[in-house]
C-alpha cells in the first residue's frame, strides 16, 4: 500500500477505478432496477435494461434524477432494503418546500466514515489530533458525517457545534484541538469575535481546518488561513451523496480529488444535459456506486464546477474538481447581466477594510433593477472621516464594475451589524417579486 495512503483505493491505477467502476455502476442499475417502482419505469422509458450497461459511457443513456424527483419520492419512495435495516436519516438543506430524506444502512454509515477518514488523514490529520466541529448537527450532514469520519480515524472528536465563541476558545485551549470542522462564514466571524475579546487567533493551536459545506473564494480561504495560522482544506459533499467525505481537497490544495470508487462524476451542459468537453465548466452530476439503502443515479447537483487537467502531483489519479463555482440557479440576472454571488465575493474580499460579512440584495424600482451590496467595515477601518469611507465606497464600487459590469450601490455597515445564522450563510436576497 502507498505509504500515504489510509484505504489503498486512494492510490489506484485509472484502469482499477474505471473497472471498479463499472462493475459497481452495472450492480447499482441492476439493484434499483429490480428492486425500486420509479427508477424501474423510469429506466424502461428510457429503454435501459441493466444488461445494456456495458460500458461507462453507457451511463450517458440513463436518465438523470433531480431534485424534485427525489422530493417527489419522499419520504422513502427511493429506499430499495427493508425498512428495519435503514439506521440514519439525513435531510438535505433547503428552505422551502418538501425535504429531501436520506435514509443509510449500517453498511452505509461505515463506508460513509470511511471515505471521510480518508479525506482527513490525506490533509495530514492523524489519530493524535484533537478535533473540533464546530458545524451544525442535527439533520444537517456536516455534523454527524464529519463528526464520524473523525472517530473513524481515532481522533478525540468535541462536538461543538457552530456558536459560542467563548466555549468554542476555551473547548481549543483546553483541549488542546488541533483541527476544527468549521464554515467558511462562521470562520471569519469565529475570528474577528475572538480578535474583539483581546486574543490573537493565531495563537491557538489549531493547525489545520476543513472547510465546506457552502461556497467560498480563494481569497476567502487565504483571509482565514491568515488570521488563525493554519492550513484550510475545502470539503465538499451533499446529502444526497451522504454528506461530507465526496470530494476534498489534498495537501497541494489546487482541486478537489472527487472519491471515484464511491461516485460517478459527471460534468454536463446545464441547458442540454449533454456532457461539456473536457475542462469546461457545467453542472455536476453525481452517481452514487456503493450505497446499499438508497442509490441514486446521475444526480443533478446544480453545482457549478469543472473537472482540472493534468495529474496532481499528490499522486492520487481521483479526477480533481474545481471549487464551487457557483450554482446554476445561484445566478441572478440584474440589467440583463448574468451574475454570481461568488464574484461578488472575490471582489470584496481583496479589501482589507472589509470584514467578515456582505449581503446582496436585488431591488426594484420604476426604473430597473438596483443592485446594492452591504458590506462589514472592521472596526479599525469604520472612521468618522466621510471622505475616507466615501472613497472606499467608490473604489469597491469600481472594482466590481469591472468585474461583474453592473455599478452598485455600496452600503458600508459597522462589523457585526448584519445578520448571521448558525447553519449556512445567506448572503443574497431577491427582493424584487417581494413589491
Ligand atoms: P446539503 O445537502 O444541505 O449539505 O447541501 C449541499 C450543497 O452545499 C451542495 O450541493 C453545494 O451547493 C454546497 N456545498 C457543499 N460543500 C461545498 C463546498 N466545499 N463549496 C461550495 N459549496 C458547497
Ligand atoms: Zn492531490
Amino acid at each position: 500500500m502507498h505509504q500515504d495512503a489510509y484505504d489503498p483505493a486512494e492510490f489506484w491505477s485509472r484502469d482499477q477505478i474505471e473497472a471498479t467502476q463499472l462493475t459497481r455502476l452495472k450492480n447499482v442499475v441492476a439493484r434499483v432496477y429490480k428492486k425500486n417502482a420509479f427508477y424501474r419505469k423510469r429506466l424502461d422509458e428510457a429503454g435501459v435494461s441493466p444488461e445494456s450497461i456495458r460500458s461507462l459511457d453507457d451511463i450517458e443513456r440513463i436518465p438523470f434524477t433531480t431534485k424534485d424527483d427525489l422530493r417527489s419520492q419522499y419520504p422513502l419512495g427511493l429506499v430499495i432494503v427493508p425498512e428495519e435495516e435503514l439506521v440514519r436519516l439525513h435531510c438535505s438543506s433547503g428552505t422551502t418546500g418538501t425535504p429531501v430524506a436520506i435514509a443509510h444502512t449500517q453498511n452505509d454509515l461505515n463506508t460513509w466514515a470511511d471515505l471521510m477518514a480518508r479525506c482527513l488523514h490525506m490533509v495530514g490529520v492523524r489519530r493524535e489530533d484533537v478535533f473540533q466541529n464546530m458545524s451544525g448537527y442535527g439533520l444537517f450532514t456536516g455534523g454527524l458525517g464529519i463528526h464520524s469520519g473523525a472517530e473513524r480515524l481515532g481522533c478525540m472528536t468535541i462536538p461543538a457545534g457552530p456558536g459560542n465563541t467563548a466555549r468554542q476558545i476555551k473547548l481549543v485551549k483546553d483541549f488542546h484541538t488541533t483541527v476544527a470542522h468549521i464554515l467558511p462564514s462562521y470562520a471569519l466571524i469565529l475570528g474577528e469575535r475572538i480578535r474583539e475579546m483581546g486574543e490573537n487567533p493565531a495563537d491557538l493551536p489549531l493547525r489545520i481546518a476543513v472547510v465546506g459545506a457552502e461556497p467560498y473564494t480563494a481569497a476567502f480561504r487565504q483571509r482565514i488561513e491568515d488570521l488563525f495560522n493554519m492550513k484550510v482544506y475545502n470539503s465538499y459533499g451533499l446529502s444526497e451523496m451522504n454528506g461530507p467525505g465526496v470530494a476534498f481537497e489534498c495537501q497541494e490544495q489546487n482541486g478537489l480529488h472527487i472519491w471515484e470508487d464511491a461516485y460517478f462524476a459527471e460534468i454536463v451542459d446545464p441547458e442540454t444535459g449533454r456532457h461539456v468537453a473536457p475542462g469546461e465548466v457545467g453542472e455536476l452530476v453525481m452517481t452514487t456506486l456503493v450505497r446499499e439503502g438508497m442509490p441514486i443515479l446521475r444526480y443533478r447537483t446544480r453545482d457549478l464546477t469543472r473537472f482540472l487537467p493534468g495529474t496532481c502531483p499528490c499522486g492520487r489519479l481521483h479526477h480533481r474538481m474545481d471549487r464551487i463555482l457557483g450554482r446554476s440557479d445561484d445566478m441572478f440576472i440584474c440589467k440583463g447581466v448574468n451574475i454570481y454571488p461568488q464574484q461578488i465575493e472575490d471582489v470584496l474580499m481583496k479589501f482589507p477594510e472589509v470584514g467578515r460579512n456582505y449581503l446582496i440584495l436585488l431591488d426594484n424600482d420604476n426604473v430597473g433593477d438596483i443592485l446594492r451590496v452591504q458590506v462589514e467595515i472592521r472596526e479599525e477601518y469604520f472612521v468618522e472621516d466621510l471622505r475616507v469611507l466615501r472613497g472606499l465606497q467608490n473604489r469597491i464600487a469600481h472594482a466590481l464594475r469591472s468585474e461583474i459590469l453592473v455599478t452598485p450601490r455600496i452600503e458600508l455597515v459597522q462589523s457585526n451589524s448584519l445578520p448571521v445564522s448558525d447553519g449556512k450563510a445567506v448572503r443574497f436576497k431577491d427582493q424584487r417579486n417581494s413589491k
